[in-house]
């Protein structure tokens, strides 16, 4: 049996993997014993991995396409299928101008395949209309970080974490979210009983079995726990008088806001003790490494930015930033998140971490592609395409590697979207997501193991991945498919002769910025496995485990800014005909919309279908027993799922997973009918996780 080494594909804990194959091509995975992020382990997704690969009976074989929507899609060649998508471009380009066209990807893309169609769709076709499921996912942690250190930057590394000695999760679940990593957190709580975990969530959930300190606050107060701790940190002498005044601005403002709302004010808005947010202070107060994790329950917010500041705001005031066992550390959903935002795939932004508003850094990147002016217009965000399109200013959309008629919010709207949208490309490698039926073409993609790239971790790990098996039918891996529709459109720059040379490309692009690459290439990535950026030129060792050392930062004047606001939420409030807050997130062994995941039997063995949780009080107040249907329901829509009654979730909220979508005649199994598209102002994130809802107990007409 033959080994290779190589990379998870779902989350962006990136764990190496070791794929054994027999000489049927048959496969089986382990977790790589010499990697430095999972050290031979593996959870429950990237166990089964193997079954996703060798299953291939979902798998899209060939290009399909229909000329009328009226009409079945049929099997066509490859040119077939890009002569008329190349063709439809080019008109609507022609009669509506660039930004009648976008591309929606996903943090699973490969960078080469992010980097190209970055630059098709920037360099080229003179649009920014390119945003991807990672606006759901990262962006409030980007622009935090943007505001507050100067640039898009994870401060440390998964290493730090057994050098804290106080770790704050805010908003996360990461022992089933991101397993490994917590099961790190675990071993490292087990040698050292001194290390302090604080977890801050509306539900219980199984990363508080862990956890010193569980602060169950009420959905959307999570600014105002901040502010508190923010508040007692300075009251108490534990903030860092000497790395506040020569490395940060913006603390007087800060300590002026922090100090208008008393404790007592906090823990009822929180409806937490006040004891417990003094307790919480103190720990951090006394740790000498403190690290702050958290995920979408700051993120997926209208107030997401100022969630994740204020949070920050904590390891800035401390002087915890910038040595080892310290940090802010945002947990990357996607494997590969960071790796879009390296080479500039949002629609607010240019490779290499340069901005659009920037006219010397549109001018150097031009130059570089050699193709069209680049736009300074701001492209379309995820929910924004999605809304163009309902108003018929977006015309055609090319959705890669990512299922919006589930994920997104308002996921009837994004449904009706599709429908009057004049032409859908999708390029996919599976036939079980629910956005295929809106397909006007259907491009088959190639797989995990069936092509060669690279990824970045949410430690700003590089890794590369090598192909290992051969796709099935006519698939590509879709950095091909993406210069062979160039290449249609007539546009040079997209000839390369293999993924190491697009990679070669990006690398030259991020050369004298902060996330410098220059000194990268597929040789070193494959010799060493990983390596930590920056990796400039002369590079040695693996890279750059920890930013911001010298305490100089990102910022125009090297400090750190310290941001200062009101503590409110903005998001709509529930009102007495939608009294509870639905919160949606993951489970366990589920990955996304389950395109993959959902075909491994073991995987759904844990939970097999969706569940509302809902208090024992709010359950009883609504005549609802244990194993009822439940009705939820507001004004976007409903979803009709049994319930699971519990005192892990706070009184006046319910959870919903958000993975399950259509049935073949119903979507009443999807979280997002509920969701609404209010985002916030800043990220365009949307507010996922606080939807006023009304839950009744359903009765068969
Ligand atoms: Fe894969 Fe994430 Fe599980 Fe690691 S923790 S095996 S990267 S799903």
């Amino acid at each position: 049996m033959a080994a290779y080494k190589t990379t998870c594909c779902y989350c962006g804990v990136g764990c190496g993997i070791v794929v054994h194959q027999d000489r049927q091509g048959k496969i089986q995975v382990e977790g790589d014993k010499d990697h430095p992020v999972n050290r031979g382990m593996l959870c429950s997704k990237g166990m089964n991995l193997h079954y996703t690969v060798m299953d291939t009976s979902d798998r899209l074989h060939y290009p399909e396409m229909r000329y009328n929507r009226h009409l079945p899609r049929q099997r066509v060649s490859w040119d077939q299928a890009l002569d008329r998508t190349a063709a439809v471009f080019t008109q609507l380009i022609q009669q509506y101008g660039p930004d009648a066209v976008a591309f929606y990807a996903s943090g699973q893309c490969l960078t080469e395949e992010y980097y190209v169609v970055n630059k098709l769709i920037k360099g080229f076709i003179g649009s920014n209309n390119i945003d991807t499921n990672s606006r759901l996912c990262m962006s409030s942690a980007v622009a935090a970080y943007k505001l507050a250190l100067g640039e898009d930057s994870v401060p440390g590394a998964y290493d730090d974490l057994e050098l804290a000695d106080c770790i704050f999760v805010a908003g996360a679940n990461p022992a089933w979210c991101h397993p490994i990593l917590w099961r790190r957190v675990e071993a490292a709580k087990a040698a050292n009983p001194d290390l302090k975990i604080i977890v801050s969530d509306p539900r219980v959930t199984q990363s508080c079995a862990t956890a010193d300190l569980h602060l169950q606050i009420h959905p959307g107060t999570d600014i105002v726990l901040h502010h508190a701790i923010g508040r007692i940190l300075i009251e108490q002498g534990h903030v860092d008088p000497s790395f506040i005044r020569d490395h940060t601005d913006g603390f007087q403002q800060y300590r002026d806001i922090v100090m208008e709302r008393s404790i007592a004010s906090a823990a009822d808005i929180c409806d937490i003790p006040a004891a417990a947010i003094y307790e919480a202070a103190t720990m951090i107060g006394n740790a000498s490494g403190f690290m702050t994790l958290w995920t979408m329950g700051l993120n997926q917010s209208v107030v997401g930015v100022r969630k994740n500041l204020s949070l920050i705001n904590l390891n800035l005031i401390t002087g915890q930033i910038g040595k080892p066992g310290a940090g802010p550390f945002s947990l990357t959903g996607q494997p590969n998140a960071m790796g879009g935002r390296e080479v500039g795939g949002l629609s607010n932004l240019l490779p290499a971490h340069r901005v659009l508003d920037n006219p010397a850094h549109r001018k150097e990147v031009e130059e570089f592609w050699g193709g069209v002016p680049l736009s300074e217009k701001p492209g379309l965000t995820a929910t924004e395409m999605f809304t163009a399109l309902n108003d018929g200013k977006l015309k055609a959309i090319w959705i890669m590697c990512t299922n919006p008629l589930v994920s997104l919010p308002d996921a009837r709207l994004a449904e009706a979207a599709l429908k009057k949208a004049k032409f859908v490309v999708v390029q996919e490698i599976s036939n079980r997501p629910e956005t295929l039926q809106y397909a006007d073409v259907i491009l088959p993609a190639a797989a995990w193991t069936e092509k060669e790239g690279t990824m970045t971790n949410a430690e700003r790990r590089i890794s590369y991945l090598q192909k290992l098996t051969t796709p099935p039918g006519e698939a590509l891996p879709d950095a091909e498919i993406i210069c062979r529709f160039a290449r249609k459109m007539g546009f040079h720059g997209f000839d390369y002769e293999n993924a190491a040379a697009i990679y070669a490309e990006h690398c030259r692009l991020t050369a004298g910025t902060n996330i410098d690459v220059s000194g990268l290439n597929y040789t070193t990535l494959q010799e060493k496995r990983s390596v930590q950026w920056p990796y400039p030129q002369g590079a040695k060792d693996y890279g750059t485990p920890r930013l911001f050392t010298d305490h100089s930062f990102y910022t125009k004047t090297g400090k750190a800014m310290i941001h200062s606001f009101p503590d409110g939420n903005n998001s709509t409030p529930p009102d007495p005909e939608l009294p509870l807050i639905l919160t949606t997130g993951r489970i366990r062994d589920q990955w996304h919309t389950m395109s993959k995941t959902g075909k491994v039997s073991k995987l759904k063995q844990h939970i097999p279908a969706p569940l509302l949780e809902i208090h024992p009080e709010d359950a009883a107040e609504r005549d609802i027993k244990a194993d009822d249907i439940a009705e939820v329901f507001n004004d976007n829509g409903n979803v009709r799922v049994k319930v699971q009654i519990s005192s892990n979730i706070k009184k006046g909220v319910v959870f919903l997973p958000m993975h399950w979508g259509k049935t073949l005649n119903s979507d009443l199994n999807r979280a997002n009918n509920l969701t609404h598209t209010l985002v916030d102002p800043i990220s365009k994130q949307p507010d996922l996780k606080y939807s006023a809802v009304q839950v009744q107990r359903y009765q068969k007409p």
